[in-house]
């Protein structure tokens, strides 16, 4: 299948998924949009008021901020694919459980694996600890790892950058830096072989813990 269609699939089985309880009083699932060929993946955490009405991701004023923070880079939302950790709505935009997680995990694995992006960003601590389940997003928000065979880079949430005034700079700052950094590091480390294409994540295997690798 073309990625186009494992991601179609993906979006019409989050659109009917009952693997956990997230999916009750939601108006829509929200398995994420964009270019099929994405070279960027952002990963938040899970949809919120609007994402829920209109079944897109990031749709609301952090996606806004979001979509400031993409052209600061020259990117936007076509050229990027926008997914979250849970594809339902958490009742009052509570943190996701566990169980939802790991409930959702799998079509995240399906998702990365068929758009193979150069570099993974993660929005917020729960998207990144599914690459680095014991950093702290303080310390390491801005820089490319490696985990998975491919380059993440943690920011912190836009959501937690509109609150918090000075976290805006930072995620701003994180932005500009990293991004076009860790393109242009993928692309050398691809270059060398370095990169591997991973096989796709097992969901119920842990021995193997991401690489922490921090590149810059
Ligand atoms: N916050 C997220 O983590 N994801 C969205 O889609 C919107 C807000």
């Amino acid at each position: 299948m073309t990625a186009e269609e494992l991601l179609q699939t993906v979006a019409q089985e989050v659109s009917v998924c009952q693997r956990c309880a997230l999916y009750r009083n939601t108006a829509h699932g929200v398995p994420g949009e964009g270019n099929p060929h994405a070279e960027v993946m952002f990963i938040g955490e899970g949809p919120g008021y609007h994402e829920d009405r209109q079944g897109r991701p990031f749709v609301g004023p952090a996606g806004a901020f979001l979509n400031e923070l993409l052209a600061s880079v020259g990117l936007d939302r076509g050229k990027v694919f926008i997914t979250n950790v849970v594809k339902h709505r958490p009742p009052e935009n509570r943190d996701p459980v566990p169980e939802e997680i790991s409930a959702c995990s799998e079509y995240l694995t399906r998702q990365i694996a068929a758009i193979d992006p150069k570099v993974i960003v993660t929005l917020g601590r729960f998207s990144m600890a599914r690459f680095f389940p014991t950093a702290r997003i303080s310390q390491i928000h801005g820089q490319a790892k490696l985990a998975e065979g491919r380059l993440v880079v943690c920011m912190y949430h836009p959501a937690a950058a509109l609150h918090k005034l000075e976290l805006k700079q930072t995620v701003i700052d994180d932005f500009k830096r990293a991004i076009p950094a860790a393109l242009a590091e993928a692309a050398r480390l691809a270059a060398l072989g370095k990169l591997g294409k991973p096989e796709a994540k097992k969901d119920d295997d842990d021995s193997a813990p991401p690489e922490q690798l921090s590149l810059f």
